[in-house]
């Protein structure tokens, strides 16, 4: 991802294509996405575009902008926020506050490498 200088290259937004080439309209709305992180603007407009079905995250982008913050690492481009108001009506469930401290420690390990 780093080596293109592509940051569009997101597992969620890839996964709505693929959603789209792969599964019917009934199949997409029945399916689930679990993902760590809640997806951002840009994969929140694709998984809507494509009719795919609930969402389960573990951490909120809004938990992340303040894991970033702490780190006083810079905050993304595109503004975080919540996938409902991209997506309106969708299920989404998350966070999973079990596994939100572990997501947060990768976090703090990659950002203290980079
Ligand atoms: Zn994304």
């Amino acid at each position: 991802m780093a080596a293109t200088g592509d940051r569009t290259r997101h597992p969620e937004l890839a996964l709505a294509r693929w959603a789209a080439e792969n599964m019917g309209p009934e199949e997409r709305a029945e399916a689930t996405v679990f993902t760590s992180g809640e997806h951002c603007p840009m994969c929140s407009a694709a998984h809507g575009w494509v009719g795919l079905g609930r969402i389960v995250y573990v951490h909120s982008s809004e938990q992340l902008a303040g894991w970033l913050a702490d780190m006083s690492v810079p905050q993304p481009p595109v503004r975080t926020i919540p996938i409902q108001e991209v997506v309106p009506g969708i299920l989404v469930q998350g966070p999973i506050p079990e596994l939100t401290v572990k997501v947060r420690d990768l976090h703090r390990r990659f950002h203290r490498r980079a």
